[in-house]
């Protein structure tokens, strides 16, 4: 037997061995030492999966609490990640508010479906990941099998929410654990450069390019203004300056994120306290109007300053998700043949699309992540995100530091 011997034949020659097992493609440090088979130019430190995992678990409203449960174990199709980075995200402070349609019931559910980490086992039939890649994951895997499934659309799942439907983080067990298991249509590699904490919000890159892609792509040349400076719209701004738009507007309340949307794609930042956000976009354009809003916030009133500041035959995305029903003036939309989109998660082709942005440095998130907690510590990440102490925008939790 030769001493080195490569990757994918260490691997398929160990999960041979571990057939019958039931746990096909786990590598433990005892195999290795058992084989002394070394791969690659190097050899690679084999983790150990243990049999039970730090996980950060729902157990009522607003109630999370580090528990230690059994480690989770890859079907067909699926692979176990180790999970270096979960990033909090607001649709977690909604679900753990009030439940999601499917979600898990208290007591058995681990949120966080904005996560990275390394491949360290792999289910049955799966060859297109190895042993100690870095992947980034998105949450949406659907149901497979309904009309807007089947046809790519899985983000809006004609089964979601029931038993058919599974979203890591929302409807299964998602990345705040030490472990996770995720079917490999929903795992992106990523190139070793890009860390984890920045792959971990390749989610919210992948829904910005989503709903660029859904109000048609091109912002050449365009004055593009943007209603709410939280993690996606930071992101946005970025993307538009990336895509050529010759103007960007970022419009908010905060001072600490405008400044942030200022040192990373805001050509023009409007702080609502100090300036009429209508009036400074309307004398941008010469009175015209945008011809792209983005609204990102979520308030109830900033569908409607986005209607007032679109130029006629402009476009509307709604990225923020408002908590009450909202009014708008629908005449003026209609008079002016001004378009509203919509969307919600994002698809493999704009994860696809933000791996390679992030990985070509493009496009970067590095300066959204502003703290990182251990998974001891979450409710602090949680508590530091919501209430957006000392300047947070992505926190995240590394739940094996
Ligand atoms: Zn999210
Ligand atoms: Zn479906």
């Amino acid at each position: 037997m030769k001493a080195v011997m490569d990757q994918n034949a260490f691997q398929s020659a160990a999960r041979m061995a571990l057939r019958g097992t039931g746990w096909n493609g786990i590598l433990s440090e005892g195999h290795q030492a058992q084989s002394g088979v070394k791969f690659g130019k190097e050899k690679r430190k084999m983790s150990t999966i243990p049999e039970t995992m730090k996980a950060a678990i729902l157990m009522g409203p607003n109630q999370l609490e580090v528990k230690e449960v059994p480690t989770p174990k890859p079907g067909p199709m699926e692979v176990l990640l180790k999970v270096a980075s979960c990033a909090c995200c607001s649709t977690d402070v909604a679900l753990m508010a009030k439940p999601f349609p499917g979600q898990p019931p208290y007591g058995s559910f681990i949120p966080g479906h904005e996560y990275a980490g390394e491949v360290v086992a792999l289910g049955d039939t799966v060859d297109e990941f190895k042993i100690g890649q870095r992947v980034a994951v998105e949450a949406h895997l659907g149901c497979m099998r309904c009309r807007n499934c089947r046809v790519g659309n899985y983000t809006a799942c004609l089964n979601y929410g029931t038993p058919k439907h599974r979203a890591n983080g929302m409807t299964s067990n998602g990345g705040f654990a030490q472990y996770v298991v995720n079917n490999i249509n929903t795992v992106h590699a990523i190139p070793d450069h890009v860390g984890f904490n920045e792959a971990a919000l390749i989610t919210n890159l992948g829904c910005v390019l989503y709903g660029f892609q859904t109000v048609g792509g091109y912002v050449a040349g365009d004055h593009v203004a943007v209603i709410g400076p939280g993690p996606l719209g930071l992101i946005s701004s970025q993307v538009a300056r990336a895509f050529g738009a010759e103007m960007v507007y970022l419009i908010g309340t905060r001072a600490s994120r405008l400044t942030k949307g200022a040192e990373t794609g805001a050509h023009r930042v409007i702080n609502i306290h100090e300036e009429d956000p209508v009036k400074v976009v309307l004398e941008g354009t010469n009175g015209v109007g945008a011809d792209l809003v983005i609204e990102s916030s979520g308030a109830s009133d900033a569908p409607m300053m986005a209607i007032k500041m679109v130029k006629p035959m402009g476009k509307i995305l709604l990225l923020g998700f408002p908590h009450e029903p909202v009014l708008v003036d629908l005449e003026d939309v209609l008079m002016k043949n001004k378009s509203i989109y919509a969307v919600r998660g994002e698809g493999w082709a704009n994860l696809r699309r933000a791996v390679s942005l992030i990985g070509s440095g493009k496009i970067d998130l590095k300066p959204y992540v502003t703290h990182t907690f251990p998974l001891d510590e979450i409710n602090t990440a949680f508590k530091t995100f919501i209430e957006r102490i000392g300047g947070a925008v992505k926190v995240v939790v590394k739940p094996n530091e």
